[in-house]
């Protein structure tokens, strides 16, 4: 406690993303992707002169926002960019979601915009999942002060396809629709085709798990022109993105390679097929996920005892400490050797 931190400061906990294994554990709590990331990203930091780190980097980091552009079909004043998507999100929270009318989001959803809430004190309201724990896109309140949601949602996993974004885009006008696409790539349905005709959609998205880049801190946001011009006012470091020249060479050289990224989705998608299908014949109930992660509970066992059992055999999957989520666990897809160790450990804690 500090009396010169901001009152909202006080009651913010530090968020710890992910127990950091000291030793040599099978790490299945972060949703980071099993796979390297393109070769191409190897040949860029082995090939790095080291001449480009005594310069400032590019203040609008147009190679990177080309890069995007090109990829996702957009103009490149349509992209922005950040230290990851976090970083992209606490923006646009700050840039968007501090309107008189309180901000709509899912109960349960990712944990990081309640905190935001706090921060920037802004008023938000949650929207209770429907029976199959998914996003009631129709019970947005038209009158909000914005929305966000993941989609793909976390840590359920089920997306919403287009057409339900397309209903919700037109019965919500007045307000930026934020969607989070952190994990679309893993099977979901990506709306960033719709920012052409909505100029109040925001999509974001990531590097750091279908690209395998979590390392280096990229995420991007692309909408309207008038919403990137909204980010890019509020963004901060000298009035220049924030984007160091490494980071901006890899996250290139990673979008360059479309075979390297659909074979890794495509082997997590199978990986993650594979073990929904063993954790239900031991009994489990699996969520159906379009995401890397599947969230699933055990009618008999106790998710905190099994998360304590797989702990002590060298598994960490990650179990959420509230009242819906308690009887859940959350496992990020791993390799199938990864899959294969946690199935075995949970063999013995369950069978
Ligand atoms: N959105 C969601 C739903 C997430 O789960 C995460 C990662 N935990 C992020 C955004 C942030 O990802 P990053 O900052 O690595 O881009």
């Amino acid at each position: 406690m500090s009396k010169f931190w901001s009152p909202a400061v006080h009651e913010l906990t530090p968020y710890i993303p992910g127990e950091q294994p000291r030793e040599r554990l099978v790490k299945l709590n972060t949703n980071e992707n099993p796979y390297p990331p393109a070769p191409g990203v190897e040949k860029v930091l082995s090939g790095y002169s080291i001449d480009h780190l005594r310069l400032y980097p590019d203040p609008e980091s147009l190679a990177l926002r080309h890069a995007l552009a090109k990829e996702h079909g957009v103009e490149v004043g349509q992209v922005f960019v950040g230290n990851g998507s976090d970083e992209v999100l606490a923006l646009a929270f700050q840039a968007f979601f501090r309107q008189a009318a309180p901000l709509s989001m899912p109960a349960i959803t990712y944990s990081f915009y309640p905190v935001y809430c706090r921060l920037y004190d802004i008023a938000y309201r949650t929207l209770a999942l429907d029976d199959e724990w998914q996003v009631p896109l129709e019970a947005f309140d038209v009158h909000s002060g914005g929305i966000v949601f993941a989609n793909p949602n976390a840590p359920t996993g089920h997306g919403h396809g287009r057409d339900a974004i397309t209903r919700l885009l037109e019965r919500v006008t007045e307000c930026v629709v934020l969607i989070d696409e952190a994990y679309v790539d893993f099977g979901g349905e990506s709306a960033i085709p719709l920012v052409a005709q909505y100029p109040n959609l925001l999509v974001t998205g990531t590097f750091s798990k279908s690209r395998s880049l979590a390392g280096v801190r990229l995420g991007y946001a692309i909408g309207s022109r008038e919403l990137i011009e909204g980010l890019e006012r509020v963004k901060n470091s000298f009035n220049s993105y924030p984007i160091d020249s490494l980071a901006s060479a890899v996250g290139i050289a990673a979008l360059e390679d479309r075979e390297h990224f659909d074979a890794c989705r495509e082997k997590v998608i199978t990986t993650r097929e594979r073990t929904r299908r063993r954790l239900t014949n031991l009994g489990f109930e699996v969520l159906p996920s379009q995401a890397n992660f599947i969230l699933v509970r055990h009618p008999e066992h106790d998710a905190a005892q099994l998360f304590v059992g797989l702990r002590e055999r060298g598994i960490l999957v990650r179990h959420f400490n509230t009242e819906a989520l308690r009887d859940f666990l959350r496992i990020s897809i791993g390799t199938d050797d990864e899959m294969d160790s946690l199935i075995e450990a949970l063999e013995t804690l369950v069978g």
